[in-house]
């Protein structure tokens, strides 16, 4: 059951994914397949370019990380060792008034205050209330977080920790005639090979960390790599999520980029706040707003019983904050599970004490769609002075990097415009465009975040310059044919 938050903000922006192909519901000409999506010539452009910088940033230009691509299919044993059969459920409520199945923390959460009766809702992160609830919290009205409330002191009365949770109610239909949560495991199973009995089930992987552990022998009799040092890893991972929605932040089958790097147990602490800090920076340099951006360290009973400490990267998306991005220090809790269960060492030799030790691992694990919906959702901007939707994204991330636009179909300025796009075609990714008014070209690249437009006109004709249009300022400047990908280059750079 897919409960899709009504969200002015969100349709915009689902409806523009559509109408410029970045984005597409999956099996669509099928009714869709809810929570599985499809990435159009757009999409997958910008999806390539996150999906490289993060390469770039964590892989390439790092002395001390190294790369890897695990397969999706992995041994059965590797989810019994890694917790995920035993731990990877969610609690499932099932509604037996309308038959909606949700997730519990994606319910409606109804609080009062036992001595004076004053109410609010949070429904899936947004807070209601009958009264003026900022008045009284001078809180973000977007900001709800469950567990902040429980036990809290009423804001109206004064109430000393007399907020109470009172009910939790369907969020299809709002009734409180709820099953009690069970437990239901996210894993997608399949069978492997030709028979389809127990013994022959696999699972498609629900993380792609443990592709990375299982490897960590491996990779470091290869490569040679000393402490401390990470293993990265981009690639999809699948969830029999309960309760998805938002468009592409929570879906069935999706893309994580995650780092594990692997450090001395007594210096976990000191990487842990390193990668933090280098993570929550990362999102700074696509782009995206600080004041978007907030870190969640969790509370102690929050964690797993193995890690010793997690901080959630939040985006304000716009139903609400939520986790971007999870930075934990999980110890030595992975490889030792491996190494107890597949009886093989998972050890690091360390050269200065002469012994073999099991490092602690600092995990960044980020999405690569949520990251594509909080550069989207940052980047979108009404210019209602010039009536025009801009994806403002920057350069290096922009699908197209610059359009190449003739004024008007003729005077040779269609053929100018085309060996000028052949030519750019070979440095990055170019448009040309020649149907419609020039304005309404423009505006369609405006939506697209093409960062740059060429236009040809009548003074090419003469002295061989084209205008270079700003995408965001909307100045024009006159350069020389000549010059344009230098020029380009430099810009996007
Ligand atoms: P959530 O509670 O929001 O489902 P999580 O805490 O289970 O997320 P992790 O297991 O920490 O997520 O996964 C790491 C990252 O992978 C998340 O921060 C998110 O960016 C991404 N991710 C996880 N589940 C999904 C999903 N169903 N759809 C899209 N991205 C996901």
């Amino acid at each position: 059951m897919e409960k899709q938050v009504k969200n002015e903000q969100m349709e915009k922006l689902t409806s523009l994914c559509k109408r410029r192909g970045f984005i597409f519901q999956s099996s669509e000409i099928y009714g869709g397949l809810s929570s599985t999506w499809d990435y159009g010539p757009l999409g997958v452009e910008l999806k390539r370019n996150v999906k490289n910088r993060w390469w770039q940033d964590i892989v390439i230009s790092r002395e001390d990380v190294v790369g890897m691509d695990a397969a999706i299919l992995m041994h059965p044993k590797v989810w019994e060792a890694s917790g995920h059969v035993a731990n990877f459920h969610d609690p499932l409520i099932d509604c037996r008034n309308c038959k909606a199945r949700f997730r519990a923390d994606k319910g409606v959460f109804y609080f009062k205050c036992r001595q004076c009766d004053y109410n609010f809702q949070i429904d899936n992160g947004l807070i209601s209330t009958a009264q003026d609830f900022r008045k009284y919290f001078n809180n973000d009205m977007s900001a709800a977080d469950v567990e902040h409330y429980k036990g809290s002191n009423c804001p109206h009365c004064g109430g000393q920790q007399t907020v109470d949770l009172e009910k939790l109610l369907c969020p299809e239909c709002g009734s409180g005639n709820l099953s009690e949560a069970r437990q239901f495991n996210l894993m997608f199973k399949t069978h492997f090979g030709p028979s389809e009995d127990s013994t022959s089930e696999v699972y498609l992987r629900p993380e792609t960390a443990q592709g990375i552990f299982v490897n960590f022998d491996n990779v470091i009799n290869t490569s040679r790599m000393k402490m401390p040092f990470g293993i990265g890893q981009i690639g999809k991972a699948f969830r029999n999520e309960i309760t998805t929605g938002n468009f592409i932040f929570r879906s069935r089958e999706f893309e994580q980029m995650e780092l594990e790097y692997f450090v001395k147990r007594e210096e976990s602490q000191k990487w842990y706040e390193y990668w933090v800090n280098e993570r929550f920076n990362w999102y700074l340099k696509l782009g995206i707003r600080a004041e978007n951006l907030r870190l969640r360290p969790h509370a102690q009973e929050e964690l797993a019983h193995y890690a010793k400490a997690c901080t959630d990267i939040e985006y304000k998306f716009p139903f609400g904050w939520s986790e971007l991005e999870g930075v934990a220090d999980r110890q030595t809790f992975d490889l030792d599970q491996h190494n107890q269960v597949s009886g093989k060492k998972m050890t690091y030799f360390e050269t200065e004490t002469s012994s073999h030790i099991v490092p602690a691992v600092v995990e960044s694990s980020a999405g690569v769609d949520r990251t594509i919906l909080t550069v989207l959702a940052d980047a979108y901007w009404e210019d209602a002075e010039h009536d025009r939707v801009v994806l403002r994204l920057i350069p290096q991330l922009a699908p197209i990097k610059v359009a190449v636009l003739p004024l008007v179909n003729r005077d040779g300025m269609p053929e100018i415009a085309k060996a000028i796009f052949h030519d750019l075609k070979r440095f990055m990714a170019a448009f040309y465009d020649q149907g419609g008014s020039i304005g309404r070209r423009y505006r369609r690249q405006d939506e697209a975040g093409t960062p740059f437009g060429i236009t040809i006109d009548s003074q090419t004709l003469e002295d061989g310059t084209v205008t270079l249009r700003d995408r965001d300022t909307l100045a024009q400047i006159r350069i020389a044919k000549d010059r344009i990908v230098k020029v380009l280059q430099e810009k996007i750079a």
